[in-house]
């Protein structure tokens, strides 16, 4: 972890137990969990923690930009400690969130400025497919 003090300071935040622990723990998952698996992952260490502090300082750390709030769709939430733009794939069958890594898409905002009048300031890139595990389970659930 470098530095969280001077990361939460140069946003002018301050430095709660819970916002420390949430974007600690999205900083060390790939998983892009949603805020109950946050909350769940949480409760050993914070058991006096609420779901609504972790959904609170979730949505502070999401207005600073210090972490990524993905809407994985029918009003569900997933989080991500990488701000920096990268792709996502979601299985359609278990619904779990990965990052693709290697390729960026950093040219398409610039590409679809022809297409419209829009000042476009970002774009979402999100792929759809069955993850290997779900792939290799036969078993019908
Ligand atoms: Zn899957
Ligand atoms: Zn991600």
């Amino acid at each position: 972890m470098n530095n969280l003090t001077g990361i939460f300071r140069e946003k002018k935040l301050k430095l709660t137990p819970q916002r420390i622990a949430v974007y600690k723990f999205l900083k060390s998952t790939k998983e892009h969990p949603s805020a109950e698996t946050i909350y769940k992952a949480l409760q050993p260490e914070y058991p006096t923690m609420s779901l609504a502090t972790v959904y609170k300082a979730l949505k502070t750390l999401v207005e600073v930009d210090l972490v990524q709030e993905i809407n994985v769709g029918e009003g569900n939430f997933r989080y991500d400690g990488t701000v920096e733009p990268h792709p996502h794939v979601q299985c359609l069958n278990c619904g779990k969130v990965d990052d693709i890594e290697g390729i960026t898409f950093s040219d398409l905002n610039d590409k679809v400025k022809s297409y419209t009048s829009y000042d476009i300031v970002d774009s979402k890139i999100y792929f759809y497919g069955v993850c290997s595990c779900c792939k290799n389970n036969t078993t019908p659930h």
